[in-house]
């Protein structure tokens, strides 16, 4: 009995991994050429961390070996192998890496494909489950391989991918690193041909930093291309390279390619993609930057060289100023690392702020696409007065709702002596366009922000100026700020002034207003902000906009609605009739169903209504009174 069998045993593959096994084995893609990429990332990786410990000085297997990738193929065997002389994994790291336990990718990994959102190909490798995918051309996959470490044994694993493998000790592989023996399906047999290998290698493979050899030709060009001079590199080039380390499959929107030599001395090749491919959405890992020490990669995606709202940037930064055996964890308390993560933001600020200013139409492209990760920045407070520049709103001033406006623009439009930016939230522009807070601004001209997402309140309300213009929401504007601005036309007097005893009625009126509606509200007063409306609600002084209030009560249940000043439009044709009721007899009963009516439709308006059922019972109940009278008077 050989030692192999002695020391082979079965092992099931973990539920979630059998389950993505199946979709790849029996699914057809259009692209399983990709199994290769993931092999030879998985390679490369396993270099990457070979080369890291040993600049960290760590004693290491066969250390002459040179480091590279290993490509060889027999067609009539229908065999590929992949072979690399990087780290290699224990029996313990095979077992636990390759089957057994699920990534926490793979269930997400899973959901996407299920939920048809994507293509497979283009997202396997982001997953952390690359390697099966080459189950998508094999009907059997033997992995040899032998740890850097020192004194362990090789190891093998073997499985067809169905529902288990096997792990035995095994001395084939003789020296440090892995080898991957792929026995190709029959129908897939066409992968084992040189050119066929060689293409797929070039398309997917070129900017792996180590050498790749198809038999004894190397296939890849291996450039730092963030280390090339600008004048030196291509668009093709970046384009490439950009694809190659995002797997987008469209190009870049922007590069940003930075060379600095003093104080420090870093290179850094930036990106931002066309499209937010955040398929994640609320996977919040999927950002940083590959962070490389004199070519050295030390982390892939680093996440403390750009802030988290910077995360839709992609690329890679490479330093000569730090030393090689830094450890990640304690990067951050490196302050050459933290000059270069303070410079590296600074380059993409002033980069977007010439963007705005030279390409306003590509900006916008920009500001729709990834503008609701940007806007996160408002609490970079060393970045405010720039973070401020960048934003856009719509605003009255733009005629559709997709229309921008900067916050330079909308100063540079001020009224003589205007010293506060208003800003107006609701769902569409049609609805904050008959917003009733909106009247007076528009009757004096005065701009209005239009915004529709709850985060910009948010934005608006934590930076709380601009310049030394101090954002206000619409519905908790003092109006005494608002008297120097005139009225761009005079009220056309539709109503004859009040006499003095009807005055003093509409005064009572306000009153029994106030008793009928108790502690509902703060106070009752004449309105001056309103020209279309009968009656509004406003914030006392100082309180919290309607919208911040809601999105508390989201986050808290417990609060209650925020009192408010309930105003009503003494220039009205409904509040005039209301008067001459109120005249005839004080205690009328319409007089109280008018009052609740207004005050419900305004809490409705104010977005606090919480519940409509009584407001459209009354409603109906006046429309059926209407009715009556509407067919009396025409006579039917
Ligand atoms: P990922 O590469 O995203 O981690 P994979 O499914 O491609 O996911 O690989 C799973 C794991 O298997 C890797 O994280 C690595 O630990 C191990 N592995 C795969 N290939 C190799 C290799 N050639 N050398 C060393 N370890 C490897
Ligand atoms: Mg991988």
């Amino acid at each position: 009995m050989s030692t192999e069998q002695a020391t082979a045993k079965k092992y099931k593959f973990k539920a979630e991994v059998k389950q993505l096994l199946d979709i790849l084995v029996h699914s057809l893609y259009t692209s399983r050429e990709i199994f290769l990429r993931e092999l030879i990332s998985n390679a490369s990786d396993a270099l990457d961390k070979l080369r890291f410990e040993s600049t960290r000085g760590t004693e290491i297997a066969d250390n002459d070996l040179p480091l590279e990738i290993k490509i060889d193929f027999d067609e009539k065997q229908k065999l590929i192998t992949v072979t690399d002389t990087g780290i290699g994994m224990t029996k313990e790291e095979l077992i636990n890496n390759i089957g057994t336990i699920a990534k926490s990718g793979s269930a997400e990994f899973l959901k996407q494909l299920s939920e048809n959102k994507t293509d497979a190909n283009n997202i396997i490798g982001k997953f952390g489950v690359g390697f099966y995918s080459v189950f998508m051309v094999a009907e059997e996959v033997v992995i040899r391989t032998k740890s850097f470490k020192k004194d362990e044994p090789a190891v093998e694993w073997k499985s067809d991918g169905l529902g288990d493998f096997v792990i035995s000790e095994s001395d084939e592989k003789k020296q440090r690193g892995t080898i991957i023996e792929i026995h190709l399906k029959e129908d897939q047999k066409d992968f084992a041909e040189k050119y066929r290998l060689e293409t797929i290698i070039k398309k997917h493979s070129n900017f792996i930093s180590f050498p790749i050899y198809l038999g004894s030709e190397k296939i890849n060009t291996i450039a730092a291309l963030w280390r090339e001079p600008k004048s030196q590199v291509k668009q093709e080039q970046y384009n490439e390279f950009y694809k190659f380390l995002t797997y987008d499959s469209t190009d870049p929107a922007d590069i940003i390619h930075v060379s600095i030599d003093a104080p420090i001395q870093f290179n850094a090749l930036l990106f931002i993609p066309q499209k937010n491919n955040d398929f994640f959405g609320y996977n919040r890992e999927d950002y940083g930057l590959d962070l490389y020490v004199r070519r050295v990669l030390i982390q892939h995606k680093n996440k403390d060289l750009l802030p988290e709202y910077l995360g839709f940037v992609k690329g890679v930064v490479d330093s000569e100023d730090l030393p090689l055996n830094i450890s990640r964890e304690t990067l951050q308390e490196n302050i050459v690392f933290n000059k270069i993560a303070q410079n590296i933001t600074g380059q993409i600020y002033s980069y977007l702020l010439k963007k705005a200013k030279d390409e306003p139409e590509k900006y916008t492209e920009f500001w729709n696409e990834f503008g609701r990760y940007f806007k996160l920045g408002y609490s970079d407070f060393t970045n405010l007065e720039k973070f401020n520049q960048l934003l856009r709103f719509n605003s009255s001033n733009n005629t559709d709702a997709a229309g921008l406006t900067s916050l330079d623009e909308y100063v540079s439009r001020f009224k003589d002596d205007q010293k506060e930016i208003y800003y107006a939230f609701g769902t569409s522009k049609e609805a904050i366009n008959q917003d009733p807070h909106l009247e007076i601004f528009k009757n004096k001209g005065l701009e209005v922000l239009y915004l529709y997402d709850p985060l910009d309140e948010f934005v608006l309300s934590t930076v709380r100026k601009y310049k030394e213009f101090e954002f206000k929401s619409v519905d908790n504007t003092d109006l005494k700020n608002l008297d120097k601005f005139k009225n761009l036309e005079e009220k056309k007097d539709k109503f004859e002034e009040l006499s003095k005893d009807d005055n003093k009625q509409f005064d009572s009126l306000l009153s029994k207003i106030k008793t009928v509606l108790g502690d509902k509200i703060v106070d009752v007063k004449e309105s001056q902000r309103l020209s279309g409306s009968p009656a509004i609600l406003v914030n006392p002084d100082d309180s919290m906009s309607s919208t911040m209030q809601k999105i508390l009560r989201m986050s808290n249940k417990d609060m209650g609605l925020q009192k408010k000043i309930f105003e009503i439009n003494k220039d009205h044709k409904l509040i005039r009739n209301l008067i001459k009721v109120f005249k005839a007899d004080p205690n009328d009963e319409y007089i109280n169903n008018v009052v609740e009516e207004l005050f419900e439709s305004a809490l409705l308006i104010d977005g606090s209504l919480t519940d409509p059922h009584t407001l459209v019972s009354r409603i109906n109940q006046m429309l059926e009174k209407s009715s009556d009278w509407y067919t009396e008077i025409k006579k039917l």
